[in-house]
């Protein structure tokens, strides 16, 4: 199975991608944390993409593309992913439809994750991550049972970077004007599942399963 998940910062589709890759055994594949890491281990990657993503601009797609057509040629890719994050434009997508079509591969799914703005805002601003494991934790919604500490590994949890009230403004906007347009590229292909997550991560994922199974994936 290969599925997609788009949505907007802090929509919640990193929470529900960890879900849907326990449930399917799918490989998932982060781009912003495939990013993070590459600018906590300080490589020429990272420095670059770390430029942008401080101002909540997207990693240019001659960078992106080439990182991912990398990492889904690895092995653990071939039982099937999710893709979080990517492809966030429409060269990426189109990129994307490329790579796969030269492998006799396609999409089988795209989950669009809706979140109201406000919502969205609210959520990003508390959130916080495990630098070592990245478990999401919300410290009004979800806190971790020790503040600062991971519940899962030990690991210090952090409020990430770009989680700030001005940083989440730009990233709406860029959202708005690069990622939404690929709703309308994917419906063309019929591949479009909504998961409403305005209210709880357990009904968005229900809502997801459904519409998997509708798909007939
Ligand atoms: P995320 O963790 O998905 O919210 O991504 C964090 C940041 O990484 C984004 O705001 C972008 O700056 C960058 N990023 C992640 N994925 C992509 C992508 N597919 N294309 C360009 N930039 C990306």
């Amino acid at each position: 199975m290969r599925l997609i998940i788009l949505g907007a910062p802090g929509s919640g589709k990193g929470t529900s991608a960890v879900v849907l890759k326990e449930k399917y055994d799918l490989a998932h594949i982060s781009t912003g944390d495939i990013f993070r890491s590459n600018i906590k281990s300080g490589t020429p990657l990272g420095l670059e993409a770390k430029s942008y993503i401080d101002k909540g601009q997207l990693v240019p797609d001659s960078i992106t593309i080439g990182m991912v057509e990398g990492r889904l040629a690895e092995d653990d890719c071939k039982k099937g992913y999710i893709l979080d994050g990517f492809p966030r434009t429409i060269a990426q997508a189109e990129a994307l439809d490329e790579m796969l079509a030269k492998k006799g591969e396609k999409i089988d799914a795209v989950i669009s994750i809706v979140v109201d703005d406000e919502i969205i805002k609210d959520r990003v601003t508390s959130r916080r991550v495990c630098e070592k494991c990245g478990a999401s934790y919300n410290v009004k919604y979800k806190p971790a049972k020790v503040d600062g500490v991971c519940d899962l590994c030990g690991g210090n949890v952090v409020q990430r970077a770009d989680d700030n009230e001005e940083t989440v403004a730009a990233r709406l906007i860029t959202y708005y004007e690069n990622t939404k347009p690929l709703i309308d590229f994917y419906n063309a292909k019929g591949l479009i599942i909504e998961g409403d997550n305005n209210v709880d991560s357990e009904s968005c994922i229900k809502s997801i399963e459904d519409g998997l199974d509708a798909l007939g994936v």
